[in-house]
């Protein structure tokens, strides 16, 4: 019997699931048992054709509605999206692993929220006069045309939403591709705009792997990548796309620090330590992954960490009592279990986890490593799992410097009662997106992203309309032209 995760077909473009079981099949496995749920077959050439054509076509007469229009649709698909949010999240759950009780409330929930917010600002979009006598200029801001959105396995329907909602809020079409991981949430996006009453053709799904991603990112008629994934993607990504002098969002990894000094709540911070390390199992990009905690209150925090990390409830993610749940992949899970062997080779003290969870899945037990330094591989690489290292600092001047000494710049958070030490801190680290007495919180209101390398750009808030669209000067003469000869 089919199992009810299985879409329709793999790809979805101008309004309909479209099949060419030509290519490469791709198995959907559901991370807590280890078993095939589905089957996708990445783009052929054909399919990737149809999706960029389709777009192209479809956005211009999208880009000439009105915003008001454009926004209309976009929050009644905030509306079915929300009225759908247990079989979205149940979807999501398959695709990903993630437990109920976090799917029910992160992931339909947050593409909700982006695509009623952007649906809400798509009406005031608009230029400036600018007098200049009795000339003036008039600036317009237009849409940049045909997007690409490819997004990460983690979270695969806020991703699409993230990366759609403002594309098609500016008047832009898009071809979204998903991870080839989690290839099943961004059809029901695709699914939803349409019923929302999006013309047919404006959001387009093509599944595949590196190579898919390739062929979008390098077609001539794409104005925009953006691309949340791992650095070294980035990278590549980021140079195509410049090939083509096309705009980029990269939303790329981090290796953030959480610095919580000896004055803080101590359940507070820890807290925020386990927001930032356990959530999604850790495969988060923005957490806050180097725990640095001031000596003077360092066992304290540890044993309280360990004491609240032990409650945590592994299981059968459908069970929304569970709060852990396994690693989206057995490679990623492999990857994870790496990075525990070199922190206890390297000398970090263990205080719990440490090993893969005695059950079916791909599930690694929250694991807690102190005394960590910051030459150990697992404090300075991103390794997206359930690994937290925890590492002791005297003075505010020494710990700050030790957070910025890494080539990330995602994120980073601070604990402290000292409002002055907060604000001080947190406006000398080398973040993009922060936090004060709290951790890894992303309202759609607030602007996402990293800088140096954890990327460029911003998504969500009013910052991602301005990587969304682009500004014309229109400058109106209103006398005589004067010429030289
Ligand atoms: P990857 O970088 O491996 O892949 C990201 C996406 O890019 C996937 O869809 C992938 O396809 C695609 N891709 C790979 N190579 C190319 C290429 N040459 N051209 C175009 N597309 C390509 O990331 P993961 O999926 O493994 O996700 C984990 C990473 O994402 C972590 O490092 C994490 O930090 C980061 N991340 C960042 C976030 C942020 O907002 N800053 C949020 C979430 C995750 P496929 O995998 O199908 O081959």
């Amino acid at each position: 019997m089919t199992h009810p995760a299985q879409p329709k077909a793999s790809h979805f473009i101008n309004g309909e699931y479209v099949e060419d079981t030509a290519g490469t099949p791709i198995p959907v496995i559901y991370a807590a048992t280890g078993e095939q749920i589905a089957t996708v077959h990445a783009a052929t050439p054909a399919i990737v054709e149809q999706a960029l054509s389709t777009a192209k076509a479809a956005q211009k007469a999208w880009a000439k509605m009105t915003g008001t229009e454009r926004g209309r649709i976009l929050r009644r698909a905030a509306d079915i999206m929300r009225e759908g949010n247990h079989d979205l999240s149940v979807l999501e759950t398959y695709d990903t692993g993630k437990p109920l009780q976090e799917t029910l409330v992160a992931d339909a929930t947050s593409g909700a929220d982006a695509l009623e917010y952007f649906g809400g600002l798509a009406a005031s979009l608009t230029g400036e006069h600018i007098p200049l006598g009795e000339d003036w200029v008039y600036t317009k801001r237009e849409a940049l045309g045909l997007c690409v959105g490819i997004g990460a396995w983690n979270y695969p329907t806020q991703i699409a939403c993230w990366k759609g909602a403002p594309a098609l809020a500016c008047g832009n079409a898009m071809v979204f591709k998903p991870s080839e991981t989690t290839p099943l949430c961004a059809l029901k996006v695709a699914e939803i705009l349409i019923e929302a009453g999006a013309p047919a053709g404006v959001f387009n799904v093509v599944q595949g792997m590196g190579e898919v991603g390739g062929a979008l990112v390098t077609d001539p008629r794409v104005d925009k990548v953006s691309l949340t994934g791992s650095v070294p993607t980035g990278k590549k990504v980021y140079a195509a796309a410049a090939e083509g002098m096309k705009h980029v969002t990269m939303e790329l990894g981090g290796k953030s620090p959480l610095i919580i000094f000896d004055d803080a709540d101590i359940d507070n911070a820890v807290g925020g330590a386990i927001n930032g390390n356990f959530y999604s199992s850790g495969q988060v990009c923005s957490n806050g992954t180097r725990v640095f905690v001031q000596k003077g209150i360092k066992e304290k925090f540890l044993a309280r960490l360990a004491e609240r990390t032990g409650n945590a409830i592994l299981g059968d993610p459908m069970d929304e009592a569970t709060s852990f749940g396994p690693m989206v992949t057995e490679n990623q899970m492999n990857i994870v279990l790496g990075y525990i062997e070199k922190g206890k080779e390297e000398g970090a003290r263990l205080i719990c986890g440490g090993k893969r969870a005695d059950m079916d899945g791909y599930f690694i037990e929250p694991t807690v490593f102190a005394d960590v330094t910051d030459d150990m591989t697992i404090a300075r690489e991103e390794i997206f799992g359930p690994v937290m290292s925890v590492l002791d600092f005297d003075t505010e001047e020494e710990v700050v410097a030790r957070a910025n000494d890494t080539e990330f710049g995602l994120s980073a958070g601070v604990f402290t009662k000292d409002f002055t030490r907060a604000h001080r801190v947190i406006g000398n680290l080398e973040a993009g997106s922060c936090f004060i007495n709290s951790y890894n919180d992303a309202p759609v209101e607030a602007p996402f992203g990293g800088v140096k390398a954890s990327g460029v750009g911003r998504e969500n808030s009013k910052e991602a309309i301005k990587h969304f669209s682009q500004v014309k000067s229109v400058y109106v003469r209103m006398g005589d032209v004067e010429a030289a000869f």
